[in-house]
């Protein structure tokens, strides 16, 4: 089971990454500068010359890319190369709003296909495992990023795509795929359904790798136990060439990313300010050498910190922590900031609690009231569990919360993101 090495001691070297990324970030100002109408005039509005960024201080004081500027140019307004170079396009999900446009060049496509190969080489798969693809193919960037990687290591990719839970496990079965790729969401619900459909034994399944959403320890371990395999996080957005830009590896301590090509901030999301290494706030990211669409300082609104520690995996490449949140969706109750990545912490444990659980928000004559509808796992006594979860939310993170509980495997189970936090606050 993949449990959290916390016996860190070495601590990670920064100086020759930080010399490194200083010195590329100066170039991939001047090309931005030169290339991109948007960013020009972006940059000479703030009154910033590319000459005058040169170190990571400075960079502090560059504005930064938010996604609503990236529909706000919605489609190709921030493309930062002609239009012969440009061999393909992706969009996110556009669940508010339009949607954003990502051009790639061939040599964006073929970075981005290096650094899943670097991700799936760093959690062990190898030219001889199968490997099926359950993100979604077309505008998505998660299937056919998975499935460039695959093909540039060397191992067959099983392209099915999400959904028909029974052709998949037709596939799963009888192609004996080694490797699952997937959202940690649809990992368990084809783990249930295999263990429901007692099909467990005519699996080769090895290894799987979760991503495009943020997965408790529990849902982990669930994933692990129902299928016997060991499971990795992997890390990515759209905006930043797709998934495959960081990945856990072996030992767990954290997911290691490929600083070579993209440089990671940590701000405070509050007041913006820049953080140092250790440190939690919101991850920023600035691509090194992007064509398509660089991007300077982009907001992910995804909470994590760069880690001090060096990994005893031996990795060159420094490590963020999981990531615990969006700071967008921290939600501040009685005063107090809650991430959802706490949450799964605390039921992490919490003996007799499932994976699933939903955070219920309200407000009555002014005062916040905080629920957790909470799956109980079998065999368990619903009050006992529900007065550990209290006391334990108490103690960790300060508040006071309801406590609601239902059977196990009542609350939904989707093929893509599940929704947990829902504030009904007005
Ligand atoms: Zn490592």
């Amino acid at each position: 089971m993949a449990i959290a090495n916390s016996e860190l001691t070495e601590s990670f070297d920064f100086s020759d990454i930080l010399n490194r990324q200083q010195e590329q970030l100066k170039v991939m100002i001047e090309n931005l500068y030169n290339n991109s109408p948007y960013y020009r005039q972006k940059l000479d509005q703030a009154g910033i010359k590319p000459a005058d960024i040169c170190t990571m201080k400075d960079l502090a004081q560059v504005p930064f890319t938010t996604k609503d500027e990236l529909r706000r140019t919605y489609p190709m307004g921030m493309m930062a190369v002609s239009e012969e170079k440009v061999v393909r396009i992706h969009s996110s999900s556009g669940t508010t709003g339009k949607p954003v446009i990502i051009p790639y060049t061939r040599n964006d496509v073929q970075m981005w296909a290096e650094m899943m190969r670097r991700c799936l080489t760093t959690v062990g798969v190898t030219n001889t495992d199968r490997v099926q693809v359950t993100p979604g193919y077309g505008l998505w960037t998660a299937g056919i990023g998975f499935q460039a990687g695959v093909e540039k290591l060397g191992a067959m990719a099983v392209p099915t795509g999400p959904g028909n839970t029974v052709k998949q496990l037709e596939m799963m079965s009888d192609l004996k795929s080694t490797v699952l790729i997937g959202t940690s969401s649809y990992g368990l619900l084809l783990s249930e359904e295999i263990l429901k459909r007692g099909i467990k034994e005519s699996m080769a399944l090895r290894l799987g790798i979760f991503g495009s959403e943020r997965w408790g320890d529990k849902m982990r371990a669930r994933i692990e136990e129902n299928l016997d395999i060991e499971t990795f996080d992997i890390y990515g957005l759209t905006e930043i060439y797709g998934p495959g830009i960081a990945i856990d590896c072996p030992q767990h301590n954290g997911l290691h990313y490929w600083c070579d090509q993209l440089l990671f901030e940590i701000i405070d999301p509050v007041t913006k300010e820049q953080l140092s290494p250790g440190e939690q706030g919101e991850l920023v990211i600035t691509t090194l050498t992007k064509e398509g669409l660089p991007l300077l300082r982009y907001r992910t609104h995804d909470i994590t910190r760069i880690k001090l520690e060096k990994c005893t995996c031996g990795s060159e490449y420094p490590m963020i922590g999981r990531i615990l949140g969006r700071s967008d969706d921290m939600v501040k109750i009685k005063g107090v900031n809650i991430y959802p990545g706490q949450i799964d912490h605390v039921l992490k444990n919490t003996e007799g609690v499932s994976s699933e659980y939903q955070l219920i928000l309200t407000r009555k004559q002014g005062k916040d009231k905080m629920t957790l509808r909470l799956e109980i796992d079998e065999g368990y006594q619903p009050q006992t569990v529900s007065d550990n979860c209290v006391r334990n939310i108490k103690s960790k993170i300060g508040i006071l919360t309801e406590v609601e509980t239902v059977p196990y495997g009542t609350l939904p189970r989707s093929e893509k993101k599940s929704k947990r936090v829902f504030d009904n606050r007005e």
